[in-house]
């Protein structure tokens, strides 16, 4: 290892260093703290830092490393996206809506970070609800890409993948429904990895759509995500949907040696779903993918062409289902109990209708209507049913795959980032962008995102994996394998 500034190692180099005393909790979160304060203004990354709260939280993790009790992640600086509820400080989900909310209890995740004594610094922009691809339709404005000005960090959980590719914070949690990890990560030039539905609880988790959110992890490579992930996940009672098994430990699987040095991923079949790669693709990035997948034959994994045939059909199906789940969830914001209210209003109906006017950005309003419509009497049988339909169809055609694969490999996103504004009047155009990412969510399954080159204009390109139900550690151990014989990872944007 060379002399890599403090702000830029890995999770495991800090843990190292703070178990050695060759830093405080306190002297890390302040070094981070102060970074967010020079360079958060030109990304908005951040939309609630608490530097009071983080040293205090920095204070607690110190004395229990003096009393040796540390774990993995004691005394490591995280942020969490803004749609997990956190005791005492706001949870805004990007909306006026929830501009005043401070929530009277943590999030699952939350509490399980707290515990493993992460130190909190703040909260990361999103898109309104988590609705969007760019992280545009922010109460609190867009969220700039650290790797070109004018560019959009992608979305939904574009604030804590800008955080950590800026080196603002070393790992981040977000939220994945339809890759709201896996293309920011793939736009900002980071892993994030999206479990299978079920390992994260998604208790205190404000819901977009819920049958298809998932908490998820950011890190600048597979190794952090390992980290992080092992802390996040466990059995929760309070979410019906959550999975009763053993957590396990992905950085120790990951960190084991292989048993064949030279090729370390032998015995790996990836499948390479052949459409992926055609229509509608950028040339850049099939070729770079391509070019990694060549890397990852290289250690030792064979390739095999499969097809997924209803995949194609994946995003109005996912768009239907979103968009329903949300309008039912939102019903909850109508000014009454918490949230923003209409300061003048003749009655309650008027109200409602004002609150929610004015307190729901335009994408949010426009998914509201969209849902209650494909939910109405005469419609519920032409759109919503159809769209579980495919569902099934689009599960079905992954256990398939799964039969004769281990892992699926794919670009993240059919584009770059792009620049700000530039899909901001057709949102059809932006949601044909979730074309790889959310067939993985209608399905349940674990997927992550790890770069793998850069465009002409220098803007960085994701590769995904997909993996059968609980295969967490066999998707972060190939990315894992593959970051160990490239850099990729360890590109930094020009922020200084
Ligand atoms: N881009 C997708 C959407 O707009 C995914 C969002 C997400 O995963 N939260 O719904």
């Amino acid at each position: 290892m060379t002399s890599a500034p403090i702000f830029d190692a890995s999770v495991s180099v800090l843990r190292r260093a703070l178990d050695e005393k060759e830093i405080s909790s306190v002297e890390l979160a302040s070094l981070f703290l102060d970074r967010i304060e020079a360079f958060d203004s030109g990304l908005n990354a951040f939309i609630t830092v608490d530097r009071d709260r983080a040293l205090a939280e920095a204070r607690s993790a110190d004395a229990r490393i003096a009393r040796n009790e540390a774990g993995p992640l004691t005394g490591i600086p995280l942020a969490h996206k803004d749609v997990f509820c956190t005791e005492g400080i706001l949870t805004t989900c990007a909306s006026r809506m929830l501009s005043n909310f401070v929530s009277p209890y943590d999030a699952h995740v939350v509490s399980l970070l707290k515990q493993a004594g992460a130190v909190s610094l703040g909260k990361t922009n999103l898109d309104e609800f988590a609705m969007g691809s760019s992280c545009e339709t922010s109460y609190y404005g867009p969220v700039i890409n650290p790797w070109k000005p004018g560019t959009v960090a992608g979305g939904s959980s574009g604030g804590s993948a800008a955080a950590v590719a800026a080196r603002l914070v070393p790992i981040a949690t977000g939220t994945d429904t339809g890759g709201s990890v896996r293309q920011p990560a793939a736009f900002c030039g980071i892993t994030g990895i999206k479990p299978t539905y079920g390992l994260v609880s998604r208790y205190g988790t404000i819901a977009c759509a819920s049958s298809l959110d998932q908490g998820g992890a950011f890190g600048a490579s597979a190794e952090d995500c390992a980290l992080l992930l092992s802390s996040m996940t466990g059995f929760d009672t309070r979410d019906s949907t959550s999975l009763d098994r053993p957590v396990e430990d992905y950085a120790a699987i990951v960190g084991a040696s292989a048993p064949d040095a030279a090729r370390p991923l032998g015995g790996l079949t990836i499948g390479v779903p052949r459409d992926f790669f055609s229509t509608g693709l950028n040339d850049e990035i099939r070729t770079t993918v391509e070019n990694a997948l060549a890397q990852y034959r290289a250690l030792g994994a064979t390739l095999r062409d499969i097809d997924l045939p209803n995949v194609r059909l994946a995003v109005p199906a996912y768009y239907v289902i979103a968009m329903a789940e949300a309008s039912s969830n939102l019903t909850r914001f109508d000014g009454v109990r918490y949230g923003h209210r209409a300061a003048e209003y003749t009655d309650l109906v008027d109200m409602y209708c004002k609150s929610r006017s004015e307190g729901f950005g335009a994408e949010v309003q426009r998914r509201i209507l969209t849902g209650t419509f494909v939910l109405s009497h005469g419609y519920y049988d032409a759109y919503y049913l159809q769209a579980q339909k495919l569902r099934r169809l689009i599960t079905s055609d992954f256990e398939r795959a799964f039969a004769e694969c281990d892992l699926i490999a794919s670009p993240t996103s059919p584009a770059t980032a792009w620049a700000l504004g530039a899909m901001s009047d057709d949102p059809v155009q932006m949601y044909l962008g979730d074309i790889y990412t959310s067939p993985v969510n209608l399905a349940g399954l674990p997927g992550l995102s790890h770069p793998c080159g850069f465009n002409a204009a220098g803007l960085p390109i994701g590769l995904q994996l997909i993996g059968n139900y609980f295969s967490e550690a066999r998707l972060l151990t190939a990315a894992h394998r593959f970051q160990q014989i490239t850099d990729w990872h360890l590109r930094r944007p020009p922020v200084a």
